[in-house]
């Protein structure tokens, strides 16, 4: 077979923010797992390749792409490698995301701003320039949290019943996330209805972008079989959360290598909040 259509016909997986923590352990399962490449992503490439010999030490093969989430050249330049060389992916896994500590004294504003721009715009730009690959049958989760669900029943009962509505835009939903940002600039955003947590309205807006993203897909593209859902990967100790968690990096790659493998002949779930493998109640 000719090297190109080979490639075509290999199947692909890619984890954003993947040479640490949840990610790197979601590329080790992936690698164990699943019949196909797995590409460690990350915004540095001594970090990322760092990580991936470390994988190839412990006798497993990952690949290497460079992706920094909030770098759309980054973002095209991957989307067109991964374009050319195999049509596509079949698993993508957003997971890329950052968080302030409790104790950084950087203004509230800022801290805003910045943990928006990665963990909401960046994975939507993602989300705009990957989906388009996905192949047949392909499986997309978003790495969201418990946190934004919690953040949402803390939105007023306006802001709650857009977050819920099944007519919310993605349009509507940037806007939201946009006036967010604002009202936190003039110190508005508690009259506005938001609650006072920058990470939790981040992730808020990846559970919603994802239910919107699904919808999209069973419209537009129902016929391709692609599932794609929100996931909380629980509480899990890595630089992000710290020591003190529960689980394990191992232990809370569970849930979101679960909805990236799930069996063909699945039609469900898909558009949902996911955690300990469970749908929960938005
Ligand atoms: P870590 O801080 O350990 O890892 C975050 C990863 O994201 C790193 O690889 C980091 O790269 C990468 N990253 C950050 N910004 C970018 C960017 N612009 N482009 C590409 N990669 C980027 O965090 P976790 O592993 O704990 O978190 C992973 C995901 O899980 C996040 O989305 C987080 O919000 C979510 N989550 C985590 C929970 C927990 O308890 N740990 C709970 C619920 C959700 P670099 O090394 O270069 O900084």
């Amino acid at each position: 077979m000719p090297w190109n259509r080979l490639y075509m016909s290999t199947k692909v997986a890619v984890v954003t923010g993947s040479n640490k923590g949840i990610g790197l352990a979601i590329v080790k399962a992936l690698c164990q797992q699943f019949e196909g490449v797995v590409y460690v992503t990350a915004r540095d490439i001594g970090r990322g390749k760092e990580t991936v010999e470390t994988l190839v030490s412990e006798g497993l093969k990952p690949m290497f792409h460079q992706l920094d989430i909030n770098d759309l050249s980054s973002i095209t330049a991957a989307a067109a490698y991964f374009k050319d060389k195999y049509g596509g992916v079949d698993i993508l896994v957003n997971n890329a995301g950052i968080a302030f500590k409790g104790a950084d004294t950087t203004p509230f504003a800022v801290q805003a701003e910045v943990t928006l721009k990665t963990n909401f715009f960046a994975t939507r730009d993602m989300l705009t320039h990957f989906l388009p690959l996905v192949k047949t049958g392909g499986r997309v989760v978003n790495i969201s949290s418990f946190v934004g669900s919690r953040t949402l029943n803390q939105c007023s009962p306006a802001l709650q019943e857009r977050f819920r509505s099944e007519d919310l835009s993605e349009e509507e939903l940037v806007g939201l996330m946009q006036r967010f940002v604002e009202e936190t600039k003039k110190d508005e955003h508690k009259k506005g209805g938001w609650p006072d947590t920058a990470y939790g309205v981040s992730k808020t807006g990846v559970t919603a972008l994802s239910f919107i993203l699904a919808r999209r897909l069973s419209r537009e593209r129902h016929g391709d079989k692609i599932l794609l859902n929100a996931c909380c990967p629980g509480w899990v100790r890595t630089d992000m959360a710290g020591t003190k968690a529960p689980k394990s990096p191992e232990e809370g790659a569970e849930t979101p290598v679960y909805l990236a493998l799930l069996p063909p002949d699945a039609n469900q779930p898909h558009g949902q909040f996911v955690s300990d493998k469970h749908v929960q109640p938005w």
